[in-house]
């Protein structure tokens, strides 16, 4: 269990190593989430508290693979992780944002058979996600984050969320659009978002693949291209924007995966799950709800009874 006090994060496997590379008073309104591109959690910290005559970075947090967390400064102090960035109308986010650092390698290479990091070192398979950026770039591979590392990021968004009123949970692929591809597709940020602000995904439909496959494509229409490997029968999507043919969807999973569906392979999941419908004409002309205007719509609100439904695998 975390709790914050005096900006401070406690619990268990939580330690404190202040950073140096600090600024001014830091007022929490987004949490901004990266992976560390580097080669374990030890090495993210030093290089992190370490002051560089070629510009600093820093992060209020860094989280290990295996769950540790390891706070540098305060959450009301300014830390240096944004960089060039803009969201809701902001240049630099750094003045409003709480930075986490994951440890992971990132984005990977190919060297043969194996999937190499830029540092030199080989992935196991078991290791690698090979997925395109939600912002395209093609299928590449990407080092995963572990399951406990994935659970304890909720953990943190949540309580920041909880404490903080934070508005939006953001990937530093979001903020920095052409600049950076962190935390990547192998974190499954919607999921980790709408659990941690306690709306969005959970509230929105669900819809099942009713095809033997059903490809999954950059936008609204046959002549888009695909975006991943087809869709199996049975797979959950999360509807985010019903148009009359097709719709945009969210892949329920590890994945973030986001893409266009036709609505003539998809039927819409009932709750209870045991009485599944078919996606018929009226239901298509539901006013499009736009995820993402919901999500950044309002202050974050905690709901008081926050359901608790399974956490991303
Ligand atoms: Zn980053």
């Amino acid at each position: 269990m975390l709790k914050i006090e005096n900006h401070r994060l406690s619990g268990p496997g939580v330690s404190q190593q202040p950073t140096p590379n600090t600024g001014g008073l830091l007022k929490p309104r987004f949490v901004v989430l990266h992976y560390t591109a580097g080669r374990d959690t030890d090495s993210a910290v030093r290089s992190l508290c370490t002051r560089k005559p070629q510009g600093n970075a820093s992060a209020h947090i860094v989280l290990g693979r295996d769950g540790r967390i390891v706070q540098l400064a305060p959450f009301n102090v300014i830390t240096w992780h944004a960089g060039v960035s803009n969201w809701a109308g902001l240049n630099g986010l750094n003045p409003f944002a709480i930075g986490i650092e994951m440890d992971n390698a990132g984005l990977l290479h190919r060297e043969g058979a194996r999937c190499v990091a830029w540092f030199g070192k080989p992935y196991p398979d078991s290791e690698v996600l090979v997925a395109e950026h939600k912002h395209g770039g093609g299928v590449r591979p990407w080092h995963t984050y572990s399951e406990v590392q994935i659970a304890r990021a909720l953990d943190i968004c949540e309580v920041l969320a909880a404490h903080y009123g934070i508005e939006d949970i953001l990937g530093h692929e979001d903020i920095a659009r052409r600049r950076k591809v962190d935390p990547g597709p192998a974190f499954p940020l919607n999921a980790v978002r709408s659990r941690a602000l306690g709306r969005g995904a959970d509230a929105l439909p669900r819809l099942v693949v009713a095809a033997a496959s059903l490809n999954i494509r950059g936008g609204p229409g046959a002549e888009h291209p695909k975006v991943a490997p087809a869709l199996k029968r049975g797979a959950e999507l999360i509807l985010l924007e019903p148009q009359d043919r097709w719709s945009r969807v969210a892949v329920v999973g590890v994945t973030d995966l986001e893409g266009w569906v036709c609505n003539d392979f998809v039927e819409r999941q009932a709750v209870p799950r045991s009485g599944l419908t078919p996606l018929h004409r009226s239901q298509r002309q539901v006013p499009a709800i736009t995820a993402r205007k919901r999500t950044r719509a309002a202050p974050a609100r905690k709901a008081a009874t926050p359901s608790r439904t399974p956490r991303p695998r």
